[in-house]
């Protein structure tokens, strides 16, 4: 990782985007095949393909920790390079000492071994998970023989690269690495949603191949959450398609002559399970693949998800079940149509494809109608489109940029979803932390607790730690909130205590549980990450509560309770 590491460094230190592009090139073209893929995914900053959704989820403090075993980390030393740069990789890299064992009994950490333990790592599952990763990141430190090469090592793991390499721009790199057309990459890349794959079909001229074949499903495109609220920055610049949101199963529909697939977000083919929405695919002239979602309706109202749950994973569905739970393919995206690809295409065009296959529809077979949004609208045109939908008895709206092409597997800004929450959780701020980048000075992490009953008879109160939430305040809370934790820090004997009650982590500042925040998440998650046994997911807060004391917050029992109603749904339809 050594000459990636010092192409990266070359790249960040260049702010011209040809520049960078050249470098990329160069540095890939000398890679064997092994080291090809892994390293021209490592420049977009993801270690996997992105049509995997996998995560590597390992903590800082693993990652410390595990540096620390290896290198011998000083505390006032990391402290000091982490606030200096709020980068871990660059806090920790100085601390490699350079090797003079001429590297006989050490593994060499080429991008495919890295690659190989990265993987590791992410699988890593069970009781004993939390060790394993560990001890593999100890593999892959006391293989860095370089700061440099440790500090970008350290940079992919923690998700921190920016060196200012957009993904076109590594695709513009592969293209010149290997003389092939942009376009030609730019379009394997959005089939195969995996720029690893597309980089080594870009060295052996087989970017032709590399294309969406009707029968295998593409990874499906994510929208990001945006929060309900009095303004929407993120729908500002841009002009978008409004759909409503369906509270469905995700489906993905392959049509050939004689042949139908419906692939779930698994991407299992459970077309088995909806023959009358297969029957209604049949009706539709030519090979085509759609992306949508399949609802349960009634008397042409969408119905909440829980009348769904009758009709999954059935391989054969009985009469009367088709008669006492209709539904209904919403599609809202055309992939392909007979030998064309239309992934690269922007959704406009893609609609427009789509409007034509439904010239004529049934009561099972609908395109998604849609409404356009001005740039710049107001938010009282948003609410009032997101009541609409909820009046139609979905869930809110999904906005989607009309210039965009569909990238399978990538939840990005092209698509956002907006929501209102299902529920939230008051916790309590056990500790605080200092931020990254430019919240490098400011206490903007918050470490947060519910509480638990010390046990069944006693009334009296624990607090276990859940989550930790580093968005949705303003600059102007956070320096109040910054003076206000500074000011409540737990004196020493307390704060070593707080470390072992609620297992702390070394760098989180235990401060007094007195501030109560309102949290808002996607979903919730058994974890053993934290003491309280659940961890949420995407933790956001929604706002202060200094109308509740730490008494009045949420208890376990409540987050058990939203768990359990989660469960059923979730635990289908993902
Ligand atoms: P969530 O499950 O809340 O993360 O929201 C994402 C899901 O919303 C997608 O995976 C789809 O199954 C679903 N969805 C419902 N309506 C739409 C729509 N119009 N466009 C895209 N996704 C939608």
């Amino acid at each position: 990782m050594i000459a990636f590491a010092r192409t990266c460094a070359a790249i960040a230190a260049t702010a011209s985007k040809l520049e960078k592009i050249g470098l990329v090139a160069e540095y890939l073209r000398e890679l064997d095949d092994g080291d090809l893929a892994p390293a021209a995914r490592f420049f977009t900053g993801n270690p996997f393909p992105q049509a995997q959704e996998r995560s590597l989820a390992v903590g800082g403090r693993t990652i410390v920790e595990a540096a620390a075993g290896v290198w011998g980390v000083e505390d006032a030393a990391l402290s000091a390079g982490y606030r200096a740069t709020g980068d871990l990789g660059a806090a920790l890299g100085p601390f490699v000492r350079p090797s003079h064992d001429l590297g006989l009994f050490r593994d060499t950490l080429t991008p495919a071994r890295f690659a190989v333990l990265l993987g590791e790592i992410a699988d890593a599952a069970g009781k004993n998970a939390q060790k394993r990763r560990r001890v593999l990141c100890e593999r892959i430190f006391s293989a860095c023989t370089d700061p440099l090469e440790a500090t970008y090592v350290i940079k992919i793991m923690t998700d921190e690269l920016r060196i200012g390499l957009r993904e076109g721009l590594v695709i513009d790199a592969v293209a010149r690495a290997f003389a092939r057309d942009p376009g030609a990459v730019r379009r394997a890349a959005s089939a195969a949603g995996d720029l690893g794959a597309v980089a080594l079909a870009a060295k052996h001229d087989a970017l032709d191949g590399v294309t969406i074949a009707y029968h295998a499903p593409v990874a499906f495109m994510l929208a990001s959450p945006i929060a309900y609220g009095t303004e929407y920055k993120d729908l500002a610049a841009a002009a978008w398609l409004v759909e409503h949101k369906y509270d469905g199963i995700r489906a993905q529909a392959h049509v050939t002559p004689g042949r139908i697939s419906l692939f779930s977000r698994t991407l299992n083919d459970v077309a088995a399970s909806y023959p009358e929405i297969v029957a209604a695919l049949r009706a539709v002239p030519g090979s085509f693949a759609l992306d949508g979602e399949i609802v349960a309706v009634r008397d042409g109202r969408v119905l909440p998800f829980r009348y769904l749950q009758a009709r999954l994973q059935r391989k054969e569905v009985a009469p009367e079940l088709l008669r006492e739970v209709p539904v209904q393919y919403v599609a809202f995206d055309a992939l392909a149509r007979d030998d064309e690809f239309l992934l690269d295409r922007p959704l406009a065009e893609r609609r427009a494809q789509l409007a034509e296959l439904f010239a004529s529809t049934s009561d099972t077979l609908v395109a998604a109608p849609w409404s356009a949004l001005e740039e710049g609208a107001a938010p009282e045109v948003v609410h009032e489109r997101f009541e609409a939908s909820r009046l139609a008895g979905n869930e809110g709206l999904v906005f989607k940029r009309s210039d965009s092409p569909y990238t399978p597997g990538r939840r990005g800004k092209s698509w956002l979803k907006l929501k209102r929450e299902l529920a939230t959780l008051d916790c309590v701020v056990v500790a605080v932390e200092r931020g990254h980048g430019r919240r490098v000075n400011v206490l903007s992490d918050y470490t947060f607790a519910v509480r638990v009953l010390r046990q069944a008879q006693d009334d009296r109160h624990e607090l276990a730690v859940i989550g930790k939430a580093y968005s949705g305040l303003t600059d102007l809370e956070i320096a109040a909130m910054t003076e206000w934790f500074e000011a409540h820090r737990l004196p020493p004997d307390e704060a070593r205590a707080a470390y072992a009650r609620l297992d702390l982590k070394r760098h989180e500042i235990p401060v007094e549980p007195t501030v109560v925040l309102e949290i808002a998440f996607d979903i919730i998650q058994k974890s053993d990450l934290h003491a309280s046994g659940y961890s949420l997911r995407f933790p956001r807060i929604v706002r202060l509560r200094p109308d509740k004391s730490p008494q009045e917050a949420d208890t376990i029992e409540r987050v058990t309770e939203i768990y359990a109603e989660m469960l059923t749904r979730e635990g289908v339809r993902r």
